[in-house]
């Protein structure tokens, strides 16, 4: 996957500001932040979307919400944030790897659903 952008920055060979590492996930600053605190939160390993979540990689998204829960409480956002996770050409997602949005340090409005 030397093409997809996270992989890459996983590897390190493109620049992120890291916030959090585990065996399994990574979580770095966005570089075009829409909100105070704005945080990208994504499995080591390489899946394409929310949509190609399987039997077999499910316990990935389970490890993602577990960091997101421990990065949430390390930025202080006590009263509050958004996760946000965008999926396909319609969803609006850009980079192909299945990433967590963590929108926070203001209060978000207005609500999508
Ligand atoms: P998407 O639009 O796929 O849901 O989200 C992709 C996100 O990745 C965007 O919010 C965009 O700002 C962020 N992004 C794109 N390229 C880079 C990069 O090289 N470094 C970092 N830290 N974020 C990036
Ligand atoms: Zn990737």
């Amino acid at each position: 996957m030397a093409e997809c952008l996270f992989c890459n920055i996983i590897a390190g060979d493109i620049p992120s500001t890291k916030v959090y590492e585990d065996e399994t996930v990574y979580a770095f600053r966005d570089i075009n932040p829409q909100t105070p605190v704005h945080i990208l939160v994504i499995p080591k390993t390489h899946i394409e979307s929310a949509a190609a979540v399987t039997e077999e990689n499910k316990s990935l998204v389970a490890d993602c919400f577990a960091a997101i829960a421990k990065i949430a409480r390390a930025e202080g956002l006590d009263s509050g944030f958004r996760v946000v996770t965008n999926i396909g050409d319609d969803g609006g997602q850009t980079v192909h790897h299945l990433h967590f949005h963590i929108l926070g340090g203001v209060k978000l409005s207005p609500k999508i659903v």
